[in-house]
C-alpha cells in the first residue's frame, strides 16, 4: 500500500508504486502532449511527482531533451545563480562492521589498513584543510559501534569547530555516518552539524538486503526510516543520495523522489540536499562486477531530471567524477562539490604509502582547491565558502522560504562574495586572485538591494583590512 504519509519504510517507498511508476513511464515516453504537460508543469518550478518526473526520464525525444536541459539550466540560474558552494569530505574512521559489497571498508576485507583518527590527527587534518581554503566539511566514518561509537563522532566535532588556525575555520560540518538512533540524531544535532547526509545506496529492497547481507545495515527499513528520526531528533537538513551503479537508475529515480515526497509531506520539509555518487574502482571493489553501471548522458539526463522535479534542493556532486563531467552536469543544476578531496584516512596530511591504503573509493578529480576554484571562476561560476545559513537558524523550511521569495540574491550572492574574498586573501595563488577580484567587482553589481551592496561593499573592505567571517 503506498502512502507518502506513513512512517513504514515499505509503505512510503513502495516496490509496487515505482514498478506501476516505471510501466506508466515506458507506456507513455513516446506519448509528447503528455511529456509537453509535464514539461510545462516543471516550467512553473514548483517541482514535480515522482511519476511525472519518470515521464521525462523515459522519454527519448531529442525536442523536449533539449528542452529539459534548458529548463534545468534556467531552473538552477534563477534558484542558486553562478553560486557553487564548496566543502571536502574527511574520513575520520573506516573501521566497519557492515558487509556491504561495494564498499572496501566492509568487514571481511582483511587487507585494507584500518584506521581511526586520533584527536591529534584531526587537529592536523583539519588545520591542512584550513590551510587549503576549506570552511565546510562532511565527516565520514564506517559503521562500528566500537571503534567508532557516537561519542567518538561527537567528540571528532567539537575538536573540528574548536581548531583555529591562523584564518581558518572549520564553519560547518556536515555528517554522514550510518544510521542511528533519534537519541543521536539529536546529540548530533546538539553538536551543531549542518546537514545529515545518509545515502539509501538503492530503494530496491531485495537488492539492498543482498548487497548488504551482513552487520546493522542490512536492515532496510531502519535504514530507510533514519531521515525520519534525523527530523524526530530535530536536524531538519538532510540529504539524500543513492549509489549509481547498484540498480537500475529509474528504479532509483522514482524511490528517491519518493523519498522526497515523504519527508516533506510528513516532515513539512523537504530534502536539503541530493548526493548523486556513482560506484568506483576501489581497493577490492571492481565497479564492472556490478551490472548497472551508467553512462555520462543518463547521468546528465539524471541530473537535469532531479534538478526540475525538486527545484529547492540542493544537488551535490563530489570528486568521484571527472573535471569533463563536472563541467557536464555543473549547469545542470549542481549546487555543492568537493574540491581536492582524499578518501583515505588522515590523507590530508601525508599522501599514504601503497601498502598502507585506506582509501574508500578513487578519485577522478585530484585538482588542488585552488585549481578547482580557478576553473570555476573561469567557467563563470562564484565559488562559494559560505555557511551563514545554519548559523543564521536558516534551516528546513527557513532556508526553503528564503529560496521562494527570491532573496537568494540579498543574501546568498554577498555572502558567497566575501567568503571568497577570504579566500583570496588567505589561501589562493596570484592568478587565481586576480581572476576572483574581477570577478567579486562584477558580481557585486548583482545584488539587488542598494543598501545590502553598501554594506557587501563595506565588509569587503573590512575583509581586505584582515577582519574575517562576516555573513547576511
Ligand atoms: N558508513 C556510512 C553509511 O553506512 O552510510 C556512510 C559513510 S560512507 C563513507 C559514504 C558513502 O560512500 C556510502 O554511503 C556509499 O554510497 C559510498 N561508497 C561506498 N563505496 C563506494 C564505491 N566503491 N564507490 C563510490 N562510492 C562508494
Amino acid at each position: 500500500m503506498y502512502d507518502p504519509k506513513s512512517m513504514k519504510a515499505e509503505e512510503f517507498i513502495s516496490h509496487e508504486e515505482i514498478l506501476s511508476t516505471l510501466q506508466y513511464a515506458e507506456e507513455n515516453k513516446n506519448n509528447l502532449a503528455l511529456v509537453d504537460e509535464v514539461l510545462q508543469k516543471a516550467e512553473k518550478r514548483k517541482g514535480l511527482t515522482h511519476r511525472e518526473a519518470s515521464l521525462l526520464l523515459a522519454c527519448e525525444d531529442p525536442e523536449r531533451l533539449q528542452r529539459l536541459y534548458a529548463l534545468a539550466r534556467q531552473i538552477k540560474e534563477d534558484f542558486y545563480g553562478n553560486r557553487i558552494v564548496m566543502f571536502a569530505p574527511l574520513y575520520l574512521s573506516n573501521y566497519c562492521v557492515n558487509g556491504c559489497v561495494y564498499c572496501p571498508y566492509h568487514l571481511k576485507n582483511k587487507h585494507i589498513a584500518r584506521k581511526k583518527l586520533t584527536q591529534e590527527e584531526i587537529v592536523r587534518e583539519v588545520t591542512a584543510l584550513q590551510d587549503m581554503g576549506h570552511k565546510r566539511l562532511a565527516i565520514e566514518a564506517g559503521e562500528d559501534p566500537v571503534n567508532n561509537p557516537i561519542e567518538y563522532i561527537l567528540e571528532c566535532i567539537h575538536t573540528i569547530y574548536s581548531i583555529k588556525h591562523k584564518n581558518g575555520a572549520i564553519r560547518r560540518v556536515n555528517v554522514n555516518i550510518a544510521a542511528t538512533t533519534v537519541e543521536n540524531y539529536r546529540k548530533l544535532k546538539e553538536a551543531g552539524i549542518g546537514t545529515y547526509i545518509l545515502f539509501q545506496e538503492t530503494y530496491h529492497k531485495e537488492s539492498y538486503e543482498s548487497l548488504h547481507p551482513t552487520g546493522p545495515k542490512h536492515n532496510y527499513a531502519y535504514h530507510t526510516e533514519a531521515m525520519d528520526r534525523a527530523m524526530e531528533g530535530g536536524i531538519d537538513d538532510v540529504g539524500l543520495g543513492v549509489l549509481f551503479g547498484l540498480e537500475l537508475y529509474k528504479y532509483e529515480f522514482a524511490g528517491l523522489l519518493m523519498h522526497a515526497e515523504h519527508l516533506e509531506a510528513v516532515h513539512g520539509v523537504g530534502p536539503h540536499t541530493i548526493s548523486v555518487p556513482r560506484l568506483k574502482r576501489a581497493d577490492d571493489i571492481d565497479p564492472d562486477a556490478f551490472d548497472n553501471g551508467i553512462d555520462d548522458e543518463i547521468f546528465a539526463k539524471l541530473c537535469a531530471c532531479i534538478r526540475v522535479a525538486v527545484p529547492y534542493t540542493g544537488m551535490i556532486i563530489s570528486t568521484r567524477e571527472s573535471k569533463a563531467v563536472r563541467e557536464k552536469v555543473l549547469p545542470l543544476g549542481v549546487s555543492q562539490i568537493s574540491g581536492a578531496s582524499r578518501t583515505s584516512v588522515g590523507g590530508y596530511c601525508e599522501p599514504e604509502p601503497e601498502e598502507e591504503n585506506s582509501q574508500q573509493f578513487d578519485v577522478s578529480d585530484k585538482r588542488t582547491l585552488d585549481e578547482v576554484v580557478r576553473w570555476l571562476m573561469e567557467l563563470g561560476y562564484i565559488p562559494s565558502f559560505c555557511t551563514a545559513c545554519y548559523r543564521e537558524g536558516r534551516t528546513g523550511d527557513r532556508f526553503m522560504t528564503l529560496l521562494k521569495n527570491g532573496q537568494i540574491l540579498n543574501c546568498c550572492h554577498p555572502n558567497a562574495l566575501m567568503t571568497l574574498k577570504e579566500f583570496l586573501m588567505d589561501y589562493a595563488s596570484p592568478e587565481t586572485k586576480r581572476l576572483g577580484e574581477e570577478m567579486i567587482s562584477r558580481e557585486l553589481e548583482k545584488i539587488p538591494g542598494e543598501k545590502v551592496k553598501q554594506i557587501a561593499k563595506e565588509r569587503l573592505e573590512k575583509i581586505e583590512n584582515g577582519i574575517r567571517d562576516f555573513r547576511f
